[in-house]
């Protein structure tokens, strides 16, 4: 169980619509630790830059286009809550993904 941070991420390795262009400059996390990050290609087109451990973790499958798109689904619900809920109250609940 050593280096469990070193795990290679080469360039082309595909998470969602993410692909992997190059290793980033480190980003620094509010501890002061660094963390590797990545250069990566969107099929949208974007780029965008993120920590390898959320790409590893599964948390970031797009430069955000997929997440706007889930997202905004879900704010219209919020916001339109007598279109979508029968009973208002559950809404308030919003679960982490
Ligand atoms: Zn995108």
């Amino acid at each position: 169980m050593t280096a469990h941070n070193a795990k290679p991420m080469p360039a082309g390795t595909r998470f969602g619509r993410l692909v992997i262009i190059r290793e980033a400059e480190a980003l620094v996390d509010k501890k002061g630790g660094r963390r590797r990050a990545f250069t990566c290609k969107c099929d949208c087109g974007n780029e965008t830059t993120l920590a390898g451990s959320t790409l590893r973790a599964g948390h970031s499958k797009s430069c955000g286009c997929l997440f706007t798109d889930t997202h905004r689904a879900r704010m219209l619900k919020g916001h339109h809550k007598s279109i979508y809920a029968s009973d208002p109250v559950s809404i308030d609940d919003e679960l982490p993904d």
